[in-house]
């Protein structure tokens, strides 16, 4: 009779998939009015049963500590490109400053320092836009080299405590630092030091035990400070966590859950991944365990590519070189902003330009030791023209890099 009911109940679980406490209650009851010592064997934690946790849970600690729990570290410097303007202009310290396109050509500003964002002066905005909120803004134009020279002295600092390192741009990274003796928030205190030892440029870090947590919390003692979740204090992390942090949730998802009546991410793990699937499709299953702070992403270092472009194909061709110049320089600026934000520490051994023409024939010119520069894009895109004179409908443009060097020679020169 009893196991019949067990059954049943666990059979309710099963197929709602619910994590409900109204089935564990029932069960508990089932239980000890029946036979009180299955009790303690019911609801002791196992790895099979972890996943039937309370709902506002995180995946159970006596589990976890079964594999030691990971520990990552999210970096990210503090407004780069506009501290690295400041530190090697020091009349600008103190005054709002921007980095990034004129607003006479229509820029969009790259970055800006704290004190422009006080006015309320944002990355990606329009330079005409910041400016009328800050006046006195200093725009910059950017200067990619150094901010790239910049990110590799960084990078090998970064190297001296982990080879798990996982770039996001040129100032941000995961660290994965589980196999570091350190304990992790002191050793983030000891990688800030010594980036801003060597470069004099503030970082903020977050701690935690996986990548969404760590990137969370990397915003909140920021600029120039860190902050560290430990893995017990997940769950109560999560709890109050409004919705938007997480990643995948932007603007539309988030009215979709205020519209459910879902602000934080402890009210959104009410929810059971059925239902999360029926609002958000496939990124439901993944946002039911976001929510509750599981993230099993690992750190993944560079995976080295050997080239990186950008092409357009114009809706109408292009006939003389001087056209072609116009939207060389469009594309040689999408190319440096992917440059700096994919593959920011790379040598570049070529660069190159690609022509596709209105017949479909295709032509590039490419060559060794130029830097990447509007002008060697240039003379390259001339030299390409002037091979055919043809009308082109495709234009690219691109770096080739160097081989990485193999991970052992890496670790000889540590
Ligand atoms: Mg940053």
């Amino acid at each position: 009779m009893l196991v019949r009911r067990v059954v049943r109940v666990w059979f309710v679980m099963g197929v709602n998939g619910s994590r409900s406490i109204h089935f564990r209650r029932k069960l508990r009851w089932l239980i000890s009015e029946e036979k009180p010592s299955l009790q303690s064997e019911k609801f002791q934690i196992t790895p099979e049963n972890a996943r039937w946790s309370p709902a506002c849970g995180v995946r159970n600690f006596d589990v976890q500590n079964e594999q030691k729990a990971r520990a990552i570290i999210h970096l990210d410097m503090d407004c780069f490109y506009a501290a690295i303007e400041v530190r090697d202009r020091p009349s600008l310290r103190g005054k709002p400053v921007g980095v990034g396109g004129a607003r006479e050509r229509r820029g969009v500003l790259t970055t800006c320092n704290y004190e422009a964002r006080k006015f309320g002066v944002r990355s990606a905005m329009p330079t005409f836009m910041a400016l009328q909120r800050c006046p006195n803004l200093i725009v910059l134009p950017t200067r990619f080299d150094v901010y790239r020279r910049e990110a590799a002295i960084i990078r090998g600092i970064l190297y001296q405590f982990t080879s798990i390192i996982e770039p996001l741009s040129l100032d941000e990274a995961y660290l994965d630092v589980t196999s570091h003796p350190s304990a992790p928030a002191a050793l983030a205190e000891e990688i800030r030091t010594a980036i801003f030892r060597t470069t004099k440029l503030t970082s903020s870090a977050g701690i935690g035990p996986n990548k969404l947590i760590a990137k969370i919390a990397s915003e909140i003692n920021k600029p120039n400070g860190q902050f560290e979740v430990k893995p017990e204090q997940v769950a109560d992390f999560m709890k109050n966590l409004p919705v938007r942090k997480i990643w995948g949730i932007g603007e539309k998802s988030e009215r979709k859950l205020e519209e459910l009546g879902v602000k934080t991410c402890g009210e959104l793990q009410r929810f059971s991944r059925p239902e999360l699937v029926n609002v958000f499709g496939k990124f439901g299953l993944e946002l039911y365990e976001l929510c509750r702070g599981i993230d099993d992403r690992p750190v993944e270092p560079d995976r080295p590519r050997k080239s990186l472009s950008t092409e357009e194909t114009f809706a109408v061709d292009l006939a003389t070189l001087e056209q072609c110049e116009e939207k060389l320089e469009e594309l040689f600026q999408d190319v440096m902003a992917d440059l700096a934000q994919k593959e920011s520490t790379r040598e570049i051994t070529k660069i190159f330009v690609k022509l596709k023409f209105n017949d479909f024939t295709r032509t590039t010119a490419e060559r060794a030791g130029l830097a990447p520069t509007l002008e060697g894009f240039r003379s390259l895109l001339e030299e390409a023209f002037g091979r055919t004179g043809k009308p082109v409908r495709l234009i690219g443009v691109g770096v080739r890099f160097a081989e990485p060097m193999p991970e052992s020679a890496q670790l000889d020169l540590l």
